[in-house]
């Protein structure tokens, strides 16, 4: 979600003469778009704002600007710790980025911005086209969570859950396309609770879904990152009828145990979790499964993490990402005892070797294979492009004809744990 927001900051920014630059000296503005869901991501602002000021110690003093949620989070505080930032924005406050430019400039004093405004926000950026042109471009549809895990922050930085009006978010979609997008990846922290009504009529994710699916050059949907317990039963059939979604779908589920899951206040067990996957399984059978994990949660006992592995084996998940507990300021999990980090780091060993196999085994199925590939872009200076396959997975391969934007089937010759490799010569493949 920070990767939209901070394209929409650049789209609201250039409005005002802003430019992006790649040579870091050049910069008079440096925005720093954050993240506060663990604390490593948080110390990150820090060490990139104290690199900034070394750069910058015998020049000129540029403008720091720190949005996002760690802005949000830690308002007060950041202002103290770290005098060079000159402007604070909050994840709901952006849209006003311009105008505190502008007031910054004119009279040098600090800003702290750090309402909750999420209509406004999204009523104003209706106003600046989305300039993203990438072949795959993300599409906030909505925001914030009520969820209240006990370890998250999001409902506390993000706000409250709000949907976009589904209008907006498909006249943004049409936008996306004239500008040469092929595929949109549908975001929320909670994208499939997404519920939108106008004049007694009820839209949600599956509207979206069935109505993006009939956008002519539109070629592939994707959404995340889904709850479980909103998995409806029409969004499941989504997957049988629209030949665009993609079959992959980012569940997460944080662990297996039910004990953990109750005290993570998760609000499903194990077993929904399983027939919820039964369901999409029994709607399309190639569906693959992708997922979350938090490894040591306070009171996660080895029968916990082994319950955690056993349903990892179960289900084959692929491109998963997993994480060590980290407490975060003001959650109800923050309050708890912590287990032994050692022990942590640990099971997240063990576990991530098991999903880095099932990863390996999960691309040595494609080898010989054609697969089909979405070309994003053309590597520098190479015969050389690059794609994903409909499960996401990322595809190197040469080619003697071929332009980004085109769906073509590429012949899998080698493989890794992260990429796979292979070739495209025109009138030679046949479709897998
Ligand atoms: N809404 C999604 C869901 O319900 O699963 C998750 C969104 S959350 C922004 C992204 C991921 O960060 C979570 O799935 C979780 O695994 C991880 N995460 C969140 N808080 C965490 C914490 N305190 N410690 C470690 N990982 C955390
Ligand atoms: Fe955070 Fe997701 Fe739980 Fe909401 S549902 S509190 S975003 S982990």
């Amino acid at each position: 979600m920070n990767e939209y927001d901070s394209n929409r900051i650049y789209d609201l920014t250039s409005r005002i003469g802003f430019k992006k630059t790649y040579v870091k000296e050049e910069a008079d503005c440096f925005i720093l778009n954050t993240c506060h869901i663990r604390e490593k991501a948080t110390e990150k602002v820090y060490d990139e704002i104290g690199r900034i000021k070394k750069d910058f110690k015998k020049t000129k003093k540029p403008l720091v600007i720190v949005s996002g949620c760690v802005a949000q989070a830690e308002s007060e505080e950041m202002m103290k710790r770290e005098p060079y930032i000159d402007i604070l924005i909050g994840p709901q406050s952006y849209h006003k980025i311009s105008d505190l430019i502008l007031s910054y400039n004119r009279k040098k004093q600090k800003i702290n911005e750090t309402k909750f405004d999420a209509v406004n926000k999204f009523d104003e950026l209706e106003k600046v086209s989305n300039l993203q042109n990438k072949i795959s471009s993300y599409l906030t549809i909505q925001e914030g969570c009520d969820k209240f895990c006990h370890f998250c922050v999001v409902p506390y930085t993000r706000g409250p859950e709000y949907s976009r009006p589904f209008k907006q978010i498909v006249n943004e979609a049409y936008n996306l396309v004239d500008n040469g997008v092929r595929e949109i990846i549908l975001l929320g922290q909670n994208v499939n609770a997404y519920n939108f009504s106008k004049s007694n009529k009820n839209f949600t994710l599956s509207s979206l879904i069935r109505e993006l699916n009939n956008i002519k050059n539109l070629k592939r949907i994707r959404y995340m990152t889904s709850h479980p317990k909103d998995m409806t039963e029409d969004l499941i059939s989504c997957h049988k009828d629209c030949e665009k979604l993609m079959p992959i779908i980012h569940l997460p589920i944080q662990s297996g145990s039910d004990k953990i899951l109750r005290l993570m206040n998760r609000k499903h067990d194990r077993n929904f979790y399983l027939s919820t996957i039964k369901k999409l399984k029994n709607v399309n059978k190639n569906i693959k499964i992708s997922s979350d994990f938090i490894i040591g949660y306070p009171g996660e006992a080895k029968k916990d993490f082994e319950e955690t592995l056993d349903l990892i084996q179960k289900i084959g998940f692929v491109n998963s990402y997993s994480f060590i507990f980290s407490p975060r300021p003001g959650t109800p999990a923050a309050r708890k005892k912590l287990n032994n980090l050692l022990e942590s780091k640990k099971r997240l060993i063990k576990l991530q070797n098991i999903l880095e196999k099932l990863q390996l085994e999960n691309n040595k199925n494609y080898l010989h294979q054609y697969c089909e590939v979405l070309i994003e872009n053309k590597l520098e200076n190479q015969e050389k492009y690059f794609g994903r396959t409909k499960y996401m997975s990322p595809v190197i391969f040469d080619s003697n004809n071929c332009n980004p934007g085109e769906l073509i089937n590429v012949k899998i010759t080698s493989f890794n744990q992260n990429n796979l490799f292979g070739f495209h010569k025109v009138n030679k493949v046949q479709a897998a």
